[in-house]
């Protein structure tokens, strides 16, 4: 069987749906598939389901600090998991069923369940049917990594997406990886109140931060008891009676460690082995990335790939500016670009660090006269009020053109408070124009025009 369409859309994730319903509303016909879950990994097993388990996360941690604000918890506190599964389920659920309505409700858009795999340039063949677009757009994101590691195939691991099934506490929780999801899963369990240790590689956590960032964050993340191993440069899992044993080679001792469950945080590798590229000519670099020029185009005209799968970005917020850079490309004869966007994240530990630009070792690298600022947030006072006076604010500037270079806000709000200084940046404005910008009393914001108004040479 074959079904002609004007656009066909592969995968459910940050960009498909707002594209299809864009294209849809334009008065394309046009169908988007998903094999699994509608929403993709944001809503059903990355951002969302994390981000409401990290609010659970802290609500236990705030209750066992409750006494350092003069509140009184007579009892231990007691932390049920299967409510706050519940909890992230019916959030979870909230966000699929709003996607999957949106595009059920879309004149023009058909919504197909089955994996779609190409069956030429111009046809993606889903369960029995052939569908044909002169235009199609892959949005097929990517998966957990599962490392060749000795011993990886005889023991039980979670990654990401089973971990959302997860209903009790972990004993012993050992993470894999300490990078941004590793960590994220790593300071959750560790406040539900498992035991948990992170095995990480490298010789420092998140080493594409600065390392003044990765070791803020592991001190922040060992005192609150979470074992950090490093180095472990020679990782082995093997079965130990109920649990997992991680054979480490480290500096530190103990060179094995026991845990009673092991998470998989080790990097994500795009979706694109099963999904027929040979038979459509598309191009991928040597990680299985699809290739795309600055609007987003594979090698093979009419051919588009967006989000996670292209390799430009890593992010939801990436994601869905792709979407609109196609869209605006397509439909608004507006050329927009990926190489317009500026580089911004956040790392959502308690503190969270929000990132914007380069890092100090990218000026540094770069050559750039730079002027740096940094002020430590005990300075702060709603981290003070707050009692939450970890971390630090830098800030890097370009000395000659005054335009701001980059910042790492890691601290209290300090996903939030980022946002200013992407702005600014975005407005090509010189950093001048943020440090005479009055702020609100008493926020962290409030503290960066003070932060930019003590600018030293970086030497
Ligand atoms: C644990 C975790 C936490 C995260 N937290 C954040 C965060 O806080 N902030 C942030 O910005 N980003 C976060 N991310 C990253 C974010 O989830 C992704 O960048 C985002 O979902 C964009 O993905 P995407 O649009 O490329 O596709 P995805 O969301 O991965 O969706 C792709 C969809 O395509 C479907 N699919 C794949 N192959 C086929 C096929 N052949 N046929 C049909 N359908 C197919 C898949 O089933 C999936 O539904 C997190 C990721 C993880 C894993």
């Amino acid at each position: 069987m074959s079904e002609n369409y004007d656009a066909i859309v592969i995968g459910t994730g940050q960009a498909g749906p707002a594209l299809a319903v864009r294209l849809g509303k334009a008065g394309r016909r046009t169908a988007i598939i998903e094999r699994k879950l509608v929403g993709g990994t944001c809503v059903n097993n990355g951002c969302i389901p994390t981000k409401t388990l990290i609010a659970s996360a802290r609500a236990a941690h705030v209750a066992r600090r409750s006494a350092d604000f003069g509140v009184v918890i007579d009892a231990p506190i007691r932390i049920d998991m299967a409510r706050v599964k519940a909890r992230k389920d019916a959030i979870v659920a909230q966000s699929n069923a709003g996607v999957t309505n949106w595009l059920k409700g879309t004149p023009n858009v058909t919504l197909i369940e089955g994996h779609a795999r190409f069956d030429g340039p111009q046809s993606v063949r889903v369960n029995d049917t052939v569908l044909e677009a002169q235009e199609i757009f892959i949005n097929v994101g990517g998966r957990a990594n599962v490392p060749d590691m000795p011993g990886i195939d005889d023991v039980p691991y979670l990654t990401n997406s089973s971990m959302m099934g997860v209903d009790f506490l972990p004993e012993h929780l050992i993470v894999i990886g300490g990078s941004y999801i590793g960590l994220e899963f790593a300071q959750m369990y560790r406040r539900f109140g498992s035991r948990v240790t992170v095995v990480e590689m490298a010789p420092r956590l998140i080493a594409r931060e600065d390392e003044e960032v990765s070791s803020a964050i592991k001190a922040i993340l060992e005192a609150e008891g979470i074992a950090i191993r490093l180095n472990a440069e020679c990782l082995t899992a093997a079965r130990r009676g109920n649990g997992v044993a991680v054979t480490l080679s480290c500096e530190q001792e103990p060179r094995e460690i026991v845990g009673s469950h092991l998470l998989l945080a080790i990097g994500r590798v795009p979706n694109t082995h099963d999904l027929g590229l040979d038979k459509a000519g598309i191009r991928t670099d040597a990680r299985g990335f699809i290739e795309v020029d600055d609007q987003l185009r594979t090698n093979v005209p009419g051919i588009w790939a967006l989000g996670d799968v292209n390799g430009r970005g890593a992010f939801t917020h990436t994601s869905y500016n792709d979407y609109e850079i196609v869209a605006a490309n397509l439909l608004d004869g507006d050329a927009r670009r990926v190489s317009d966007r500026i580089t911004t994240y956040a790392l959502f530990v308690d503190p969270p660090l929000g990132r914007v630009g380069m890092t100090e070792r990218e000026v540094r690298a770069s050559g750039k006269k730079a002027l740096v600022g940094k002020l430590m947030m005990a300075r702060v006072g709603r981290a003070r009020e707050r009692s939450e006076t970890q971390g630090f604010m830098q800030v890097l500037v370009d000395a000659e053109s005054k335009r701001i270079l980059g910042a790492a806000l890691l601290g209290t709000e300090g996903d939030e408070a980022v946002h200013c200084i992407l702005d600014v940046m975005a407005a090509g404005a010189p950093y001048m124009a943020l440090q005479r910008t009055m702020h609100i009393h008493p926020t962290v914001s409030e503290l960066i025009p003070t932060l930019l108004g003590d600018l030293k040479p970086l030497d």
